[in-house]
């Protein structure tokens, strides 16, 4: 298949960990009969340093065209003044909603090895496999901010529409999994999470009736995750609760290098990055994990291409390359790779799965 992928490397170790993603494209690409057109274009505190704006109109121009986006990361100290008129992360919230991308999801799959690593005891991370669904261009952060007197005011909105895509596309990837969805609010105390509680039992109930849908409090989750992470499926949220309950489930896979997200819009575009930021302490030093990306361009593959078994191939080189040991300095001190040797190590397992495919 012919495919435009904007490729958007940002600040810190985007650059390094987007070179291994660009010849990761190339490998898949080669291997199984593709034509990827790789564009590349500037967000975040590159963009504002090369021109003034953390999303110049040329970059939202080539995300407009291309088949999907994979992102890097944005940010880091140079740019970090809170009172700042341009930010980085302006270039990424604009981005997201430009593209309309709401739904984010963000799979947690522990690999056995790594997850000794975890300070989550091993037997609790026996057969975890929960992919969350952050509703994620509305709520607090997009609501109207303001200042009264000496108060504070950011305003958390949802409207029934809102929740409904979300939901239906929660549910979807529910009914083509293990079939459970457990939807998190804060419905004792917030009308919004009372609108979502009764959206979503909706949706269920008229068009999924075959996948089991339970809720459950925000606070209660936060612990359930660490204590009985294997319970759970798909996880749909809101906004602000996506946000904090997904990096707490990082601890889960053992390091943010190695969980990648899709956020999803209507028509099938995406926009891909791993969960971590831009890393400043470790940048430039060539000692990054790639395997969140590698892992981004795996769902961009599923999600926006529709390339499932290349896909698959990519999540299959990652796992092969951890069962082996090739560990990057934040799973292992001693003995660790650098970013580029785990980035072939990966393309060298993907040939390998590729040739025994076609065998
Ligand atoms: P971070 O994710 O960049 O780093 C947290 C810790 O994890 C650091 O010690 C870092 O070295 C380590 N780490 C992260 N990714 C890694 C990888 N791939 N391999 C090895 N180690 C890795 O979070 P932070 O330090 O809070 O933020 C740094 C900057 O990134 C800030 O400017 C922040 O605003 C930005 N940020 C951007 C995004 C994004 O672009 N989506 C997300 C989060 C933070």
């Amino acid at each position: 298949m012919k495919a435009t992928i904007a490729l958007l490397p940002g600040d810190g170790i985007g650059p390094e960990v987007c070179a291994e993603a660009r010849k990761l494209l190339v490998a898949v690409a080669t291997r199984f009969g593709h034509q990827f057109e790789i564009s590349e274009g500037l967000i975040g505190g590159c963009a504002i340093d090369a021109c003034g704006d953390p999303l110049p109109a040329e970059t939202l121009a080539r995300c407009r065209e291309a088949d999907g986006v994979l992102l890097g990361a944005v940010g880091g100290p140079r740019w970090s003044d809170p009172n700042a008129k341009v930010r980085p992360e302006q270039g990424l919230l604009r981005l997201r909603a430009a593209l309309g991308v709401y739904a984010n999801l963000r799979p947690v799959v522990p690999h056995p090895e790594v997850a000794r690593q975890s300070p989550i005891k091993s037997k609790l991370l026996r057969n975890v496999d929960v992919l969350f669904v952050r509703e994620l261009t509305g709520g607090s952060y997009f609501g109207a901010k303001r200042r009264e007197g000496d108060a504070a005011i950011d305003e958390c909105r949802y409207t029934v529409g809102e929740i409904e895509r979300v939901t239906r596309q929660a549910a979807r990837l529910a009914r083509q999994r293990r079939g459970k969805l457990t939807h998190v609010d804060k419905a004792n105390v917030l009308e919004t999470s009372r609108l979502w509680r009764a959206t979503v039992s909706r949706i269920l109930r008229d068009e999924f009736p075959e996948v089991t849908l339970e809720h459950v409090l925000v606070d209660a989750m936060a612990m359930y995750l660490l204590t009985r992470p294997a319970s759970f499926d798909v996880i749909l949220t809101e906004n602000l609760f996506g946000d904090i309950l997904t990096d707490e489930s990082a601890v889960l896979a053992g390091s943010m290098g190695l969980l990648p997200s899709a956020s999803l819009g209507e028509d099938g575009r995406g926009l891909y990055e791993p969960i971590h930021g831009s890393a400043p302490d470790i940048a430039g030093r060539g000692i990054a994990n790639p395997y969140a990306t590698l892992l981004s361009v795996a769902m961009l593959l599923r999600h926006s291409l529709k390339l499932e078994a290349e896909a698959r191939a990519i999540e299959r080189a990652v796992r092969q390359a951890l069962d082996d040991g090739v560990w990057t300095a934040d799973l292992r001190r001693r003995g660790a790779v650098c970013t580029r040797d785990a980035g072939d190590a990966v393309l060298a397992r993907l040939t390998a799965t590729a040739e025994a495919a076609a065998a």
